[in-house]
């Protein structure tokens, strides 16, 4: 047997089943590749949904990590600690706001989202107990928590977690009308929605959706929050995909990537007429913004500023997806590409056979590289935004040779 399957067999036998991991075991990375415990080496085209936007083991990332580890590590927020502040004021001024909380994971950033708006309809908005209404999209995704599920449209959700959390309403995302009609509740305090949706497939809407979303919730004093957890961070090609509109949300939710993959940092801003409802005893976490979170997320962001990794991304993303229409116009097997920066997505014609989604992933990873389908059919492709051209080239052919090797009949 060999190190991998004794490893994949062990997780199977002591671990939850809620997840169903390629069968594939790492030990290793470095910037955009990883390697398994046999050796084999792989581009890593998913970067743990985005987190590692700065590659693996980023050294300045480590440096940091690496100091703090040896001063302090937590405190609670019951102390202060002399991360916190400085990392909080980096973090406001980075992004143009008065405020942040930081937490851990993204889902806790929505759940954190969803209180401060909650809490400012009723103290600031006027509206009245316990009636307050978030617009949330269709085909969302904002985690995994009772609260994300129950905004979710995922029919898991019902089927066998409920009951479920009130006060969602659901529209089409990528519709403004929609948001419009939906504003017509007067109960409805905020619109939630993720920039672009990534988990769904990665849907872009229209340009002009986010800023219209922002004048519509000006107009009916409402609050815009931008699940950015995903997207943010250089993702797409800009810090923030809210800046491919100029657009500045009331409440902006970032994680993944703040930490460069290292450790659970997430972030809300927002300034302070709406983040101020918030007040001691409200809200919290044992390790959000703790000492090492907050020099880890320091670092993180560092390194994506000063090595200009947004821009990166959006160049990157030329050449990917450039790459992958000559793809599209000779294989039959990929239907079309779509994406912004490096977050891109491959859709698989699935009339080829059996083929699916999956099924080309795996022939990716025979092949040297690693991806995974949001949806059946399909792949997102969203390396590391530190993958050189050479390295991004590279990726590109190993995809159009599994292609080809499909297309051949070898695979199906
Ligand atoms: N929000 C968005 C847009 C996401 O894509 C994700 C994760 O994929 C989350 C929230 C949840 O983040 P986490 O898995 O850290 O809870």
């Amino acid at each position: 047997m060999s190190i991998s399957s004794e490893l994949i067999s062990k997780e199977y036998e002591f671990g939850a089943t809620n997840y169903k991991p390629m069968p594939v075991v790492l030990s290793r990375g470095k910037g955009a590749k990883v390697w398994d415990v046999e050796g084999k080496e792989y581009y890593d085209f998913l970067s743990a949904y985005s987190a590692v936007n700065q590659g693996h083991c980023h050294p300045k990332i480590v440096a940091a990590l690496k100091n703090q580890v040896d001063n302090l590590c937590l405190t609670s927020r019951a102390f202060h600690n002399d991360q916190l502040p400085i990392c909080q004021e980096f973090i406001c001024k980075t992004f143009g706001y008065e405020k942040v909380l930081l937490m851990n994971s993204g889902a806790e950033g929505m759940e954190s989202a969803v209180k401060i708006a909650r809490k400012w309809a009723y103290t600031k908005k006027g509206i009245a107990k316990n009636e307050a209404v978030i617009l949330v999209a269709e085909r969302n995704f904002h985690g995994r928590t009772v609260g994300a599920i129950s905004a979710s449209t995922d029919s898991k959700a019902e089927e066998y977690f409920g009951p479920l959390v009130p006060g969602f309403q659901k529209i089409p995302f990528g519709a403004l009308e929609a948001v419009e009609d939906g504003l017509r509740n007067a109960n409805v305090c905020a619109v939630m929605v993720e920039p672009i949706q990534g988990e769904a497939g990665i849907y872009i809407p229209e340009e002009g959706y986010l800023k219209g979303i922002q004048s519509l919730c000006k107009k009916h004093n409402v609050l815009f929050i931008a699940d950015e957890v995903q997207t943010g961070l250089g993702r797409t090609g800009k810090l923030l995909t809210c800046h491919y509109e100029q657009v500045k949300p009331d409440i902006l939710i970032l994680g993944k990537a703040l930490s460069g993959g290292f450790y659970p940092v997430s972030a809300i801003l927002a300034d302070t007429e709406v983040m101020g409802v918030l007040k001691p005893g409200d809200h919290g976490s044992t390790f959000g913004g703790n000492p090492l979170a907050s020099a880890v997320a320091m670092a993180a962001l560092k390194v994506i500023l000063e090595e200009d990794l947004p821009q990166k991304s959006y160049a990157s993303g030329q050449i990917f997806r450039q790459e992958m229409q000559d793809l599209v116009a000779h294989s039959p097997l990929i239907e079309k590409v779509r994406g912004k920066g490096l977050l891109n997505a491959l859709v698989i014609n699935e009339i080829q056979g059996a083929s699916t989604g999956m099924d080309f992933c795996m022939a990716l990873k025979d092949n040297g590289l690693l991806a995974k389908p949001t949806r059946r059919n399909i792949i997102r492709f969203a390396p590391p935004l530190v993958i050189s051209e050479n390295q991004l080239r590279e990726a590109c052919s190993i995809i159009k040779k599994t292609a080809q090797e499909f297309y051949r009949g070898e695979r199906i």
